[in-house]
């Protein structure tokens, strides 16, 4: 199928990655940085050029695109999503990617940093890449894989479905979200006008995951109230929320329900901020678990430290808030078995090995899947994100858009 076709997914990323999108968490605008603007336009320019003829981007930077259908079938519509902004960890100006024909497996020096060295005793998935076209930036940016390799591979299916009209599937859409790193990359999706079924992210790292777990997330805001008096004459009077404060954190257990001492399916506790005056004093916590009954247990065992401290100065007072953040994908694609067992099926197809796996974190799917689009991630390639070393390679990248192709031609024939 693949044989007479030349993949574009390299060739549009070496571009994408080239145009600054990093969004910034401190921004309280919509999307958080313009720039991302400038790559949406030009998905959107480059979508009409493939002859996708309604793409276009909203007044929030988000593309929308329909791949018409070739099947009479009436396939449920399926939903390519992925982010095209870059996280705040590193810089993203001024990315200068590198191709790095058939890798031997030598160390590479990145020329704009000769400190940074990617090393395959560092970094094991290169053993993989031995003879492969690898990708870098130069040091000192990141390179933006993430999820940019999402973005080129997505923009390289539908160049290849339209390439390809004998191909038989039912509609699909494409979507490109701002703002992901941040957190609020579905906050303006407008889901009635995507008008999809189910959805994939493609913002994965090594080829044949598949995640379809993620953590369930609250938040927890805990507002001490002290006692203020003039220091000079606050003897048996001031009681200093901060120093009540201290306490609490320092009751935390240490060696498990934190994020330094758990991996795998564990959740914690974890204090982000802290805020105050000896009157009041304010910490923000994030509770995570894989199970969402695991949150709630965990935010009564932090309530109860809290008012076993409290017990202790009996004229403060205290207030503690949970919030919902997100939660795990799994409780909405437990409904939807077909969405995760034809991306299985999907993989193999590709040749591929399968590597089922749960992300210590949430997506933009964990969000989505919630809001009535099943969505769980698929593998683009991307490795070592957020940093200066990161890579990814030609071959990979291919093999995600390989997998997209069989995805929507396995919706097809189940139809
Ligand atoms: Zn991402």
């Amino acid at each position: 199928m693949f044989e007479n076709y030349s993949f574009t997914a390299a060739e549009r990323f070496l571009r994408y990655v080239r145009v600054d999108t990093q969004s910034d968490p401190q921004s309280s605008s919509f999307p958080s940085t313009e720039k991302q603007k400038d790559l949406s336009r030009l998905l959107a320019e480059e979508l009409k050029q493939i002859g996708i003829a309604d793409a276009h981007m909203d007044e929030w930077g988000y593309v929308y695109a329909t791949i018409t259908a070739t099947s009479e079938k009436n396939v449920p519509v399926i939903c390519f999503c992925a982010h095209i902004d870059t996280a705040s960890d590193c810089s993203g100006t001024n990315v200068k990617p590198i191709l790095h024909k058939n890798y031997r497996g030598d160390d590479i020096v990145l020329p704009d940093d000769k400190t940074q060295v990617l090393k395959l005793t560092e970094y094991p998935y290169l053993e993989k890449q031995i003879g492969n076209d690898i990708i870098t930036a130069s040091g000192t940016t990141l390179l933006g894989s993430d999820d940019k390799a999402g973005v080129a591979a997505i923009m390289d299916l539908a160049n290849f479905l339209r390439a390809n009209e004998h191909i038989k599937h039912g509609e699909i859409k494409i979507l490109f979200t701002p703002d992901e790193e941040v957190g609020r990359g579905v906050a303006h999706v407008d889901m009635k006008k995507l008008g999809a079924d189910y959805g994939y992210t493609l913002d994965g790292g090594e080829t044949g995951s598949l995640e379809d777990e993620t953590f369930s997330a609250d938040g927890v805001q805990l507002i001490i109230h002290g006692v203020i008096a003039h220091p000079g004459y606050a003897k048996g009077k001031m009681i200093n929320a901060m120093k009540i404060a201290g306490h609490i954190l320092d009751a935390l257990p240490k060696d498990r329900l934190s994020p330094e001492s758990t991996e795998g399916k564990r959740g914690f506790i974890h204090p982000v901020r802290i805020e105050g005056v000896a009157e009041k004093c304010t910490i923000e916590f994030i509770i995570r678990d894989f199970e969402t009954p695991g949150l709630k247990k965990k935010e009564d065992f932090l309530r109860t430290l809290v008012e076993e401290t409290m017990r202790l100065h009996p004229k403060a007072s205290f207030e503690y808030i949970v919030t919902e953040q997100y939660r795990n994908m799994k409780e909405v694609l437990d409904h939807h078995p077909r969405v995760v067992d034809y991306a299985k099926e999907a993989i193999a197809r590709a040749g591929l090995e399968l590597k089922m796996e749960s992300i210590r974190g949430g997506t933009d799917g964990s969000r989505l899947s919630f809001m009535g689009l099943p969505c769980p991630n698929l593998f683009a390639g991307e490795q070592a994100i957020h940093s200066k070393l990161e890579f990814i390679s030609v071959q990979d990248m291919n093999k995600a858009v390989e997998t997209m192709v069989h995805l929507v031609q396995i919706w097809e024939e189940r139809t």
